[in-house]
Formats: C-alpha cells, sequence, structure tokens
C-alpha cells in the first residue's frame, strides 16, 4: 500500500482546498455491516424458545383461584400451591421457532385453560382448609 503519499496528496489537497479531502467511503465499516447481514440470516445454535404453557396457565389463574376460594396467599403457602398445582398439570411445552409455532402454542393454551382450571379448583377446594397465615 501506498499510504504514505496518499497521505501527502491528502495533506497537499487540504492546503490547496481548504477541505478534508478524506471523505471517502469507510472500508472497515462495510464489511462489518455485511458481516452482520449475513450472521443475521444464520439460524440461531439452540432449537427456538420452549414455552410452559401449563406452567403460564398456572401461575396466570392460581392467585384468583386461590382468592376466590379464601385460601392462604402467603408465600409459603403460594409456592406449596404452585408446585402440586404443577405437578398435577399436564406438560405442556413446545418450541417456538415461527409464528406457527407460537399460533399452535395460543391453541394450546386456549384448548388446556378450561384443563388447568379445573386442577386449581380442585386443589383449592382441599386448600381453604388449611389454617391461613395472613392477616386478613
Ligand atoms: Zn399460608
Amino acid at each position: 500500500m501506498s499510504g504514505k503519499s496518499t497521505n501527502k496528496t491528502d495533506a497537499v489537497m487540504r492546503l490547496l482546498t481548504g477541505k478534508k479531502t478524506s471523505v471517502k467511503k469507510n472500508p472497515i465499516l462495510d464489511s462489518g455491516f455485511k458481516e452482520e447481514n449475513i450472521t443475521s440470516r444464520t439460524p440461531p445454535k439452540n432449537d427456538g424458545t420452549e414455552i410452559d404453557i401449563a406452567g403460564e396457565l398456572v401461575s396466570e389463574f392460581l392467585p384468583q383461584v386461590l382468592e376466590r376460594f379464601n385460601c392462604c396467599k402467603c408465600p409459603v403457602c403460594y409456592a406449596e400451591a404452585m408446585s402440586d398445582a404443577l405437578a398435577k398439570a399436564p406438560t405442556l411445552k413446545i418450541r417456538i421457532n415461527n409464528k406457527d409455532d407460537l399460533r399452535q402454542a395460543e391453541a394450546i393454551k386456549a384448548k388446556s385453560r378450561r384443563e388447568i382450571l379445573t386442577i386449581l379448583i380442585r386443589l383449592a377446594i382441599k386448600r381453604r382448609r388449611l389454617k391461613k397465615h395472613e392477616k386478613a
């Protein structure tokens, strides 16, 4: 590379024009941009994100169900109820790789609502006999 002579030319040009002549394309930025395009096209190494549909439904409904059946919701009882519910709930895990997977997950979630609610209500009916720890 003839870097030295280019620099000299630039300096001379600056003297002559009073402007900076080095407003040229930056090859480093350009290649970085290309590289970024390529990596964004390659699929991620892991197989998408796994979501736990049963777990999502349980955490969505458990507080309401415990409230409605007047069960203790102190942290200890809540954690106990949560782990009981998750043990009884079916395993509904799905990997999300694209929009179709997401739609499928939403469909499973909608279908499983009633089943999960039934599990939670049975659990709450049992738990409402337990002593309440929190202040009313
Ligand atoms: Zn409690």
